[in-house]
């Protein structure tokens, strides 16, 4: 990133034709645009078959009574609450406004055309024409084909509820996506070994034609979702903890320390599992049954941290690109924001490959996920902290629900 970053720059100030895209440039391009389609070659397998297993597992929960009922409620209710946060910040703070250079950059490919804020539309044309009625596919191997991911969605939904209902004998059809499931994630883990040369190139090309504006505005991105993190981490989780889970936030942050570190420096739920595990049950003393059921649960369902950056990033750039999202898309990019969130995987950067379910469906250009890649490592190690902060937290909640009396350590 910083390599890419600082000869962006040394190529953007000394050679002339950097606006065009210099020979430098280009001959480093292809390294980013590899990268990107090997991302974009993963959304659809990744939609149909991590939707699909969401619903599966829910179903499976779901029926195992109580305890599941309320920690699913749980990470859901967290889960959109972090992802309104975001929808309010990035709102708020616009990192993506006033970004020109970039505006050309993101469109040179693609002609601007608005989601749904047509003018002369009325909100029934908008809600029922444009997007209600576009949803339900008529064919779903043309809209796996087009990679229409709303008309994947649906069926996707629709088709699993319905396997899941079939018992056992939907259960070849379960094991089949499961296993499409892993394979895609294993994708994942190996075009992510390419990333460092993918984000060295994506960032150098942007630097390159467009300069300072590409860092100010970057910043500007990270700052927004940094302060949703944190005041998501610092305020909200801390209050849920407080007033439903009776727990002294800041002695639970001292319990839960190498579990956020462990979040922090591996950027993996996954990884952070048995750390997690551990801290919830032996220092926080949470009852055993609870812990081993909500933690690992949580750790692969529940993303705050993942909700809160997915449902930024769509906003930011649909400023930087100008699209005017009205009410309709914001609601749209927090329902796919959560389910992106609740698709993500625990691994690094899982976060950002679901982030083209969200793009997809509210067309915004895909050559946005080069630009949030470059600057993705960092937020990825603060919103897996995030991530594992919320399952800790509902770990106790979840607890306290169930009458449970917990036991801490001293
Ligand atoms: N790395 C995150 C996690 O493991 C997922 C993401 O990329 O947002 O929790």
């Amino acid at each position: 990133m910083f390599l890419g970053l600082i000869l962006g720059l040394l190529i953007h100030f000394f050679d002339d034709q950097a606006n065009t895209l210099s020979h430098y440039a280009l001959y480093v391009k292809p390294l980013g645009v590899i990268f990107l389609n090997l991302l974009k070659m993963l959304i659809v397998p990744l939609v149909f078959s991590t939707i699909f297993m969401s619903v599966a597992n829910i179903g499976n929960i779901l029926s195992l009574g109580r305890l599941a009922k309320k920690t699913v409620l749980y990470y859901f209710v967290t889960t959109a609450m972090a992802s309104i946060l975001g929808l309010i910040l990035v709102n708020i703070m616009q990192p993506g406004l006033h970004a020109p250079q970039l505006k050309a950059m993101l469109t040179q490919s693609m002609p601007p055309t608005l989601v749904s804020a047509q003018e002369g539309k009325t909100l029934f044309d908008i809600l029922i024409y444009d997007t209600f009625l576009q949803v339900i596919p008529t064919n779903i191997f043309t809209s796996l084909t087009e990679g229409s991911v709303l008309q994947i969605i649906f069926f996707t939904l629709v088709f699993a509820i319905f396997v899941t209902s079939l018992g056992s004998k939907g259960k070849p059809i379960i094991d089949f996506m499961k296993a499409v499931e892993q394979a895609v994630m294993t994708m994942i883990l190996w075009v992510m070994k390419f990333a460092p040369y993918g984000i060295f190139a994506l960032i150098l090309v942007m630097v390159t034609q467009t300069g300072t504006e590409a860092i100010s505005v970057m910043l500007r991105y990270m700052l927004t979702v940094t302060i949703g993190l944190f005041i998501h981490g610092f305020i909200v989780l801390p209050l849920i903890l407080w007033f439903f889970g009776k727990y002294n936030p800041f002695i639970f942050s001292k319990h839960m320390l190498s579990a956020l570190t462990t979040a922090f420096s591996t950027s993996s739920s996954a990884a952070a599992l048995p750390v997690t595990l551990e801290c919830v049950k032996d220092n926080a003393g949470v009852p055993e049954h609870i812990a081993d059921f909500v933690v690992p649960l949580g750790a692969t369902v529940n993303m705050d941290g993942t909700a809160l950056y997915e449902s930024v990033a769509a906003i930011f750039i649909a400023q930087i690109v100008g699209y005017q999202l009205g009410l309709t898309d914001q609601v749209i990019i927090f329902i796919l924001a959560t389910l992106a969130a609740v698709g993500a995987a625990a691994i690094p950067s899982a976060g950002l490959v679901t982030m083209g379910i969200v793009f997809k469906a509210v067309k915004l250009p895909l050559e946005g996920i080069g630009l949030i890649a470059g600057v993705d490592r960092p937020l990825d190690m603060m919103r897996t902290t995030v991530n594992v902060w919320g399952d800790a937290v509902g770990a106790i909640v979840v607890s306290r629900f169930e009458g449970e009396k917990l036991k801490p350590k001293l």
